[in-house]
């Protein structure tokens, strides 16, 4: 086998598709092929795939493989042009490579495998490519990725996610069917989400059957505005909800032991950790000073408890033992004396309608929740982020759930 039929194996060229060529550089560490095709063949048009009469050819053209043995290998040809009877002179379709690539497709499916499990600087190094080489990949295979899907979600969770260390938001728009990020927005405004529901159509809209998010007002006003029936779709997500009571749990152990301390007692001191678990969920070494602090007469503990009880709201079988429950839990805090508490059940009260879809819909966030640490973990690796826009298309190229290989 001499190099060019060895080449043209393993660049699996069909007929008429020839390696012509190939030349070895050891002091750069480069193979070069020159792929062209038999005189006078007949090649495919890119749009009907129909087989065309060569017309001309352009310019010779370089696109990267894989390296052959730790030595950089590119493919040379001059692209010929096709005269196809309805789409007129045509590039004809490349069989290594998808248009507008400098890589083959081996090369980018590759890359696209690779960036997906390590940041970018690291893979520039193992592949010796640029910075602005490995975004044009992961840009090309999000729109790659984006082109191919088909229709809108049903079923879509709305979330917020701060970067920038908390000075900055973006407005994310979850498939919760296929979990993948569907869509992102800056900032968290009413108009960052309107901007997703404008490019639905109406009968995309009405198609929506139930809407996940937080209490947060912008959302609701938004969604409301645009998805016809909203107030039967929206579910305020249940672990947001638990959130807000978790918050008001630390605000009371936080006003509580201002006041102990004041009067030089420590009890509260250092317990933050404990409270902020579920009782099934504390580890053993918290046990014994839980045990202490909950047969004590604390606001802390009682709140506690009000936490405890409202997360089994969830698991009422039905809307009617739901609301049933939320009754009288709602009770109890109300008439306590626990200002934090007390705060967040009335927050919940206006919301309670939306809260209590939840038993109509059965949705939550808890898959975005997972997608929301897959972000942070974005951020963290893609040091040099130089615009807004890269945070958008990295969030896309790992969460879209999308089909980025060529
Ligand atoms: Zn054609």
């Amino acid at each position: 086998m001499d190099d060019c039929q060895l080449y043209s194996t393993l660049l699996e060229l069909k007929m008429p598709w020839k390696v012509e060529k190939v030349a070895l550089d050891s002091t750069k560490k480069t193979v070069e092929i020159y792929v062209s095709h038999e005189k006078g063949s007949k090649l495919h048009c890119p749009e009907c795939r129909k087989e065309c009469m060569v017309y001309d050819h352009l310019k010779e053209r370089v696109w990267r493989d894989l390296d052959s043995v730790d030595f950089m290998t590119f493919i040379h040809a001059s692209p010929p042009r096709i005269s196809c009877p309805e789409h007129g002179i045509i590039e004809a379709l490349l069989p290594w490579t998808e248009k507008t690539s400098r890589f083959s497709m081996r090369f980018e499916t590759r890359s696209i495998r690779m960036l997906q499990n390590m940041d970018t600087f690291n893979f520039t190094e193992i592949m010796k490519l640029s910075w602005k080489q490995a975004w044009n990949i992961i840009d090309r295979a999000v729109k790659r990725g984006r082109s191919r899907k088909s229709g809108h979600p049903s079923v879509i969770g709305i979330d917020e996610k701060s970067y920038r260390r908390g000075h900055k938001y973006i407005t994310l728009v979850y498939d919760t069917v296929n979990n993948g990020v569907d869509y992102i927005a800056y900032d968290r405004k009413k108009k960052s989400l309107d901007e997703y529901y404008k490019t639905l159509t109406e009968q995309e809209l009405s198609s929506i059957t139930a809407v996940s998010m937080d209490m947060w007002d912008p959302f609701m006003s938004s969604t409301v505005k645009h998805v016809p029936d909203a107030d039967s779709k929206i579910v305020f997500d249940r672990f947001h909800v638990t959130k807000h009571v978790n918050e008001a749990v630390d605000t009371t152990r936080k006003e509580e032991n201002r006041k102990l301390v004041k009067g030089g007692v420590m009890d509260l001191k250092g317990t933050r950790y404990i409270w902020l678990y579920a009782s099934d969920n504390l580890p053993e070494k918290y046990r014994e000073r839980y045990n202490d602090l909950k047969r004590s007469d604390l606001e802390t503990g009682k709140a506690y408890s009000m936490k405890e009880n409202i997360r089994n709201l969830w698991n009422m079988p039905s809307l009617e033992e739901g609301r049933k429950y939320w009754e009288s839990w709602y009770n109890w805090v109300i008439h306590s004396s626990i200002r934090a508490m007390k705060d967040v059940a009335r927050m919940m009260k206006v919301h309670i309608e939306r809260i209590l879809n939840y038993f109509i819909h059965r949705i939550t966030n808890a898959r975005a929740e997972g997608i929301n640490s897959k972000i942070a973990l974005i951020e963290k690796m893609a040091y040099g982020y130089r615009n807004k826009e890269h945070l958008k298309i990295a969030i896309y190229f790992r969460c879209g759930n999308l089909q980025l290989y060529p």
